[in-house]
């Protein structure tokens, strides 16, 4: 059976085609730039073990124009991995978020209508996936069912107490104002994952998402989400690429009352602060270079990021009622040993050891890996994050 995943944003999508009784991938691509003058569509498929990738500059009116060229490469018959559309029965959409649903949902038009009604808790990203979902059933035949799976659902386990913001409570009963977390579609695969791996079905673990946004989740034994750091929306909990995480209230007030618009504070606590209000540049991979110059802003970024991280393991640690594992995955989480250094750094004490050289080592054999010395209590490993095949499994328990 063959499962197709859309990761879709508001100009751009990314899909992957996979066969689910070998959980392979048969091709994925990006389709970018859509309804602005010259868009593209990057395709990369497999055959006999082999990969191969094919690219087309040309315009897309909309994103049912770039979803008929993505069903195009498709069934094309030199780069094409099935014969007709008819093949996908079933289409996975990533939804960011899911508001009240705490389960993968069929498309139906009342989840259409939830989506809708969620627009305003997410602005920029719940119209991307209506625009996608709706492009999807234009394409596809009307016999292929469109699931939707949401970042915000795994979070959904989460006691009151960890949800809910002490602020009036018409403003949760009316407004739906609470911590709703994102990443959930990461955070539940790594932790899976890494349960597989120690053959143990009951370990407490702290997931850290490393990437361009970041965020942490405490998982109990049960598997579930108790805590995520990440709040009503992207905004909250660790320093990002370019967002601030944590931060008083009371700045935002300070700066509107300097005369700055909701618009304005949005963009600077949104896209120019975290790393790249520190450093200039929102990637690790700049801030390792300046702190192997030994630079200052660079030492103290990295000492904020890290010294972040540490107090929300703290806190999830006394969540949990202690931990088994730290799982570090997405970009920083998977490639970064410096960061995953810094954050490890000084909690000997609680049992957390990291093995220095094999924190170190790169092109790690296999998708989930062991850092902690051999005198570790915690566990410490590496997963790499696989999204579109946790929206596929998701996909594959409804049907
Ligand atoms: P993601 O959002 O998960 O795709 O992560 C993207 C971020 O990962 C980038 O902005 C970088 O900060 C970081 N990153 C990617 N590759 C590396 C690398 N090799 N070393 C350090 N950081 C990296």
């Amino acid at each position: 059976m063959k499962i197709l995943i859309i990761n879709g944003g508001s100009s751009s999508f990314k899909y992957q085609l996979i066969e689910m009784d070998t959980e392979s991938v048969l091709a994925k691509g990006l389709a970018e730039r859509i309804g602005l003058e010259q868009g593209k569509i990057t395709h990369e498929y497999w055959k006999n073990g082999e990969k191969y990738k094919v690219s087309k500059e040309m315009h897309f009116d909309n994103h049912e124009v770039a979803f008929k060229e993505m069903a195009a490469y498709l069934t094309d018959n030199e780069v094409g991995v099935i014969k007709s559309i008819n093949e996908v029965k079933y289409i996975g959409h990533r939804g960011v978020h899911g508001g009240k649903y705490t389960t993968p949902k069929r498309v139906t038009p009342e989840v259409m209508e939830e989506l809708r009604k969620g627009i305003p808790l997410a602005p920029l990203h719940n119209p991307a996936n209506i625009i996608g979902i709706e492009a999807a059933m234009k394409t596809f035949p009307k016999e292929t069912e469109n699931f939707v799976v949401f970042d915000t659902a795994f979070h959904q386990t989460m006691p009151e107490r960890a949800y809910r913001y002490a602020i009036p409570n018409h403003y949760y009963t009316e407004d739906r104002i609470r911590v709703y977390g994102f990443h959930g579609i990461s955070h539940k695969y790594v932790d899976a994952r890494t349960r597989r791996h120690f053959n143990n079905p009951h370990m407490k673990n702290i997931t850290l998402h490393l990437g361009n946004g970041a965020s942490m989740a405490a998982v109990n034994e049960e598997g579930h989400c108790i805590d995520t750091s990440m709040g009503f929306g992207p905004g909250d909990g660790l320093i990002m690429g370019t967002r601030a995480g944590n931060i008083d209230s009371t700045v935002i007030f300070f700066l509107g009352e300097k005369g700055l618009s909701t618009q304005e504070i949005s963009k600077i606590l949104n896209s120019e602060s975290g790393m790249k209000g520190l450093i200039g540049s929102p990637d690790a991979r700049d801030l390792e270079t300046l702190v192997n110059q030994n630079d200052p802003k660079g030492n103290l970024c990295l000492d904020m990021y890290a010294y972040r991280v540490k107090k929300f393991i703290g806190a999830y640690m006394i969540a949990l009622g202690g931990v088994d594992s730290l799982i570090f995955t997405a970009g920083i989480g998977e490639n970064s040993a410096m960061i995953r250094k810094a954050v490890c750094e000084g909690l000997e004490t609680f049992g957390i050891k990291i093995d220095p050289d094999k924190n170190k080592q790169l092109n790690h054999p296999s998708d989930i890996v062991e850092i902690q010395a051999s005198d570790s209590k915690v566990k410490i490993v590496i997963v790499a994050t696989n999204e579109e095949l946790q929206i596929a499994r998701d996909v594959l328990s409804l049907v």
